[in-house]
């Protein structure tokens, strides 16, 4: 690992500020994402600023009945917040299903949600790889493939976004709120990660220096329930094959609302919003979810190696909608 300075900050537009000066400087929160990167040297901060006592490690309750959830909130105290088992359980299933007891205890709400792909090349430096290295090549496009993106990846990357956690709160549209050099804005978790396309180095839409304070949720519809699935090669200590955050509200037998968000399957959590459109007003049926996800994945483009994900994204889809009808009937 190369040396490197530590600082830990009081204030946060002295951190923003620091930040933005240097182009080499990270933030670090649990660091069980970034101390793994800087140990490969697949980064090199000059100078890291941690930031676990800047922001909050608080869970609020907001005026609207929804959640502000602080950017320092370990993984662990999100997952077992009695408010967010019993709200927002598909969050708290998302969580527990990550990681490992210990990480999760040190690892952070923002810390996640900016966690690095898991692309085995990005990992090791002696492979070519756009996202590490602009412009290298792209090892997955003829090598290992079998975790990587069928749905809306571009010829540069088809790597996959690892979180969770970010799955879940994709469904639940939460908006982050972020402290940058000019001001506080905020952005919905669906527009928070990006799509490869030509700039793959580029995993979200912030700035350098822009700071995480928070994770707002909106409260949740009374009636609906919610749930995670998720499908991976081992069951413990493994990342997501494929994953489906979902909240579903019937009345009468059809479809009121529902929310669905998938994972392992593209550079972002998937909001899948052709599902959502067909589904509402629908009867909740089998049959109206199979259609549903099917039509979903039909824009879905599948490397040699991974094109098993599709019929597991649509059954994994169909499976967890049905889990929810019977909680829900
Ligand atoms: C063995 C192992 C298994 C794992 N399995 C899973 C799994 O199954 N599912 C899953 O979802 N995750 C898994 N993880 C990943 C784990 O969830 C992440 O490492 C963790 O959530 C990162 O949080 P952190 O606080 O440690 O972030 P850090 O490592 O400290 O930081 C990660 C990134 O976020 C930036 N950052 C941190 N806080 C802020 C902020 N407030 N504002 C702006 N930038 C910030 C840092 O600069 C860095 O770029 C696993 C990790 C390991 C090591
Ligand atoms: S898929 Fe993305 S992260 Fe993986 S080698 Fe290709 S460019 Fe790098």
């Amino acid at each position: 690992m190369r040396p490197f300075r530590y600082e830990r900050a009081d204030e946060i537009p002295a951190a923003v500020a620091t930040l933005v000066r240097e182009a080499d400087a990270a933030y670090l929160a649990g660091g069980t994402n970034l101390v793994d990167l800087m140990r490969l040297e697949v980064t090199t901060p000059e100078l890291l600023i941690d930031v676990r006592r800047l922001t909050s490690d608080r869970i609020e309750e907001l005026p609207d009945g929804g959640l502000r959830i602080g950017a320092a909130v370990p993984n662990s105290d999100l997952a077992a917040d009695l408010r967010v088992r019993r709200r927002y359980p598909v969050l708290s299933q998302a969580l527990l299903s990550g990681a490992s007891g210990q990480l999760r205890n040190l690892a952070t709400t923002g810390g996640n949600l900016l966690q690095r792909t898991r692309c085995p090349y990005f990992q090791n430096v002696t492979t070519p790889c756009n996202k590490r290295v602009p412009g290298s090549g792209c090892s997955a496009v003829e090598g290992y493939q079998r975790d990587m993106a069928v749905l809306g990846a571009s010829p540069a990357c088809v790597a996959t976004h690892p979180s969770d956690m970010a799955v879940a709160l994709a469904a639940l549209d939460a908006v982050v709120t972020v402290v940058g050099p000019a001001a506080e804005r905020r952005i919905p978790l669906t527009g928070l990660h990006r799509l490869p396309e030509d700039t793959p180095e580029r995993d979200t839409v912030l700035e350098h220096g822009e700071l995480i304070t928070a994770v707002e949720l909106p409260p949740p519809h009374a009636a609906a329930r919610s749930r995670y699935r998720k499908v991976r090669d081992r069951a413990s200590y493994a990342f997501a094959l494929v994953s489906v955050a979902a909240a579903l509200e019937v009345t009468d037998g059809a479809v009121r609302d529902v929310a669905i968000a998938l994972g392992g399957v593209a550079h972002k959590p998937w909001r899948a919003t052709t599902a959502e459109a067909m589904l509402r007003g629908a009867p909740a049926t089998r049959e109206s979810f199979v259609d549903a996800a099917a039509a979903e994945l039909a824009g879905a483009r599948p490397l040699a190696g991974n094109a098993f994900k599709i019929p597991l994204a649509r059954n994994t889809m169909v499976g967890t909608l049905l889990e929810l009808l019977e909680e829900v009937r």
